[in-house]
């Protein structure tokens, strides 16, 4: 089935839908991006990703103030338009088409903003065995721009480090900067360790996951302790548990690191109660 996809303003078929190939974000990777994540046709943790969207377009002085419900109809009209049940909606705004390509660009709202969303269907995380078997990583160096916590569409190192995890046998890669991991290609990264839950403290080196901050939220709430910290993959070799969270792999247990086993080589029980309580929890304030 061919989807509606949102284009500056307008509905129209996948097929249909173009962007100018002068769009900042084609010749520059000059866009942001949020996937919201949807689960019973409703949407988890819209207003994380709507603030995190205004603070990515505004490090980046593209000028576009995001007008909440305005965001949350058209999103909802692209779950309906879509018949999107499970899976995630994507928004990407570019800083526009200035006409032509050049590194200069023009300050502030002389250029139009394209705005760009679709969806994408994916397994109802309450029935997905892929993530709840855990996944098995391996690690590669982190070679991305220094500004992580910008949620750009500059992706390539983590597709090319994602491709590199599933062509050698594993799930993901989980990168490492100095000697401590930063996050894995798409998710951040946590370790549990004699009950305590460790994971990298937010600064420029990662994004800061929506996913994460309600994980936190909830693990303090069962008075789990939490350090905010780099750890090393040594740490990780000897640690219980591990695990990511996402707007798509919501909490998915890490269960071997290049080849060495994480505990007992299963999905630690932390884990996968952490997945359950971030399920449940988010479901019930899902909109
Ligand atoms: N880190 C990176 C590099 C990511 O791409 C993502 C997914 N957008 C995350 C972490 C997790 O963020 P969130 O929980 O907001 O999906």
């Amino acid at each position: 089935m061919s989807r509606i996809v949102y284009v500056n303003g307008n509905y129209v078929p996948e097929n249909e839908a173009t962007v100018s190939v002068f769009d900042r974000g084609f010749v520059m990777a000059d866009a942001i991006y949020e996937v919201t994540a949807v689960m019973d046709g409703k949407m988890i943790e819209f207003d994380g990703h709507m603030a995190r969207m205004q603070r990515s377009l505004d490090e980046l002085g593209i000028a576009y103030k995001v007008d909440y419900d305005e965001m949350l109809a058209i999103h909802r009209e692209m779950i309906t338009r879509n018949n999107l049940v499970s899976g995630g909606i994507y928004i990407q705004i570019t800083r526009g088409n200035p006409g032509d390509r050049d590194f200069l660009f023009e300050d502030g709202d002389a250029i139009s903003p394209t705005i760009v969303l679709f969806t994408q269907e994916k397994p109802d995380p309450r029935n997905n065995s892929n993530m709840e078997s855990g996944w098995h990583v391996m690690t590669m160096d982190d070679l991305r721009w220094h500004r992580r916590d910008i949620k750009t569409v500059q992706l390539l190192w983590p597709s090319l480090a994602k491709t590199a995890a599933i062509r050698s046998g594993f799930d993901d890669t989980w990168m490492v900067e100095n000697g401590t991991i930063t996050e894995g290609t798409s998710n951040n990264a946590y370790i549990i360790k004699d009950g305590v839950i460790i994971t990298r403290q937010l600064s420029h080196d990662i994004l800061h996951g929506i996913t994460r901050a309600s994980l936190l939220r909830y693990a303090k709430d069962r008075q789990m302790t939490i350090e905010e910290r780099p750890f090393t993959v040594d740490e990780v070799k000897a640690a219980d548990e591990a695990f990511v969270t996402s707007a798509s792999t919501y909490v998915t247990p890490i269960i071997s690191i290049d080849g060495v086993n994480i505990g007992d080589g299963a999905p630690g029980k932390h884990a996968l109660e952490l997945r359950q309580v971030y399920i449940e929890e988010s479901l019930k304030a899902a909109i």
